[in-house]
């Protein structure tokens, strides 16, 4: 974001007036913030609300520093943003990788961060920011929409960048959120459609994600081979499906591929859950829920915070001190 802001300061009879960048002006608010986070009342409701329990973030794309908004608005968190949410979190809690997050506690609130569909932006400038600050976090990729795709409802999003929710609907719980599916119908409908967006609101390549899993504490898990909604699915096919992208990540990536799944879209089924038990998965993600407790909820029906682009550093650090949510 480019940008300034004029600022009259009165000092006694003279005014003085000062011009702050926005990098400044963020600085004072991030300053008093952590100031206001770090105190012990803070931190002595946080530990009552939330001791024993566990977080997932779920985060989708980020916007580059210099870029501007494509896509469906609502899943791209500009990086200044995403930064300033990890600064809080490290502060306020211990983020810790997913599949550490049900081992061990050293008595601070436990997090894991997810990044869901490796947009380009998120495994380059996302993690450049994750790595700077140490932080581990698993990136969900769907291995047949990796290499610069546009994933349809980025594609279908509207000049304001967002989504129609009956053509969201429908993509998603008549054409089984199947891209070559509801392309085929946007086209036959006369929807328009845009795949002419920049580099980070596509998918990352191989190479990119291999980049990224390099860094210590980044590691990939599955979501799905090709982002189709799962509910919708046999049982065979999910299990077909789910197999071959934990084949295929293993084989990519060894070490750095673990054994979780995201759902694409957060929609899953009972069958789903079978089928990633039987394609030997140890949890899966859905989209919705914050704090809980591993024992009150099922290994493959694992709540998670999703954050939308225009959540505030406040608005996440009020959820995660356990105030709304
Ligand atoms: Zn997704």
């Amino acid at each position: 974001m480019a940008g300034s802001t004029n600022l009259t300061i009165r000092h006694g009879a003279s005014a003085v007036h000062v011009r702050h960048g926005v990098n400044r002006v963020r600085g004072l608010i991030k300053t008093q913030f952590e100031r206001a986070s770090s105190s012990s009342p803070v931190r002595r409701i946080m530990r009552r609300r939330v001791i024993g329990k566990r977080l997932i973030l779920a985060y989708h794309g980020v916007i580059p520093h210099t870029a501007s908004g494509a896509g469906e608005r609502g899943l791209f968190i500009g990086e200044r943003d995403f930064a300033d949410h990890l600064d809080m979190l490290s502060t306020l809690a211990e983020v810790v990788p997913l599949a550490a997050l049900d081992t061990g506690d050293n008595g601070r609130p436990r997090v894991a961060i997810t990044l869901d569909d490796a947009y380009s932006g998120a495994v380059n400038e996302g993690v450049r920011e994750l790595a700077k600050r140490s932080l581990p976090a698993t990136i969900f990729a769907a291995p047949g929409r990796l290499n610069g795709h546009v994933f349809w409802w980025d594609a279908l999003a509207d000049g304001k960048g967002k989504l129609d929710n009956a053509v969201r609907n429908h993509a998603l719980h008549v054409l089984k959120g199947a891209d070559e599916e509801v392309r085929a119908w946007a086209r036959e409908s006369g929807l328009p459609t845009s795949d002419a967006l920049p580099p980070y609101a596509r998918s990352a390549s191989v190479g990119e994600l291999a980049a990224a899993l390099e860094y210590p504490g980044i590691t990939v898990g599955s979501h799905s081979w090709s982002h189709r909604n799962l509910a919708c699915l046999e049982l065979a096919d999910i299990i077909r499906d789910a197999r071959r992208s934990r084949a295929w990540l293993h084989a990519q990536f060894g070490d750095k591929a673990i054994d979780w799944f995201a759902y694409p879209y957060g929609l899953r089924s009972g069958a789903a859950f079978r089928a990633l038990a039987d394609a030997s998965y140890v949890g899966a993600l859905r989209i919705g829920g914050g704090w809980h407790r591993t024992s009150d909820v099922q290994a493959f029906d694992r709540p998670r915070l999703n954050v939308p682009a225009n959540m505030s550093v406040a608005g996440l650090r009020a959820r995660l001190v356990g105030v709304l949510a």
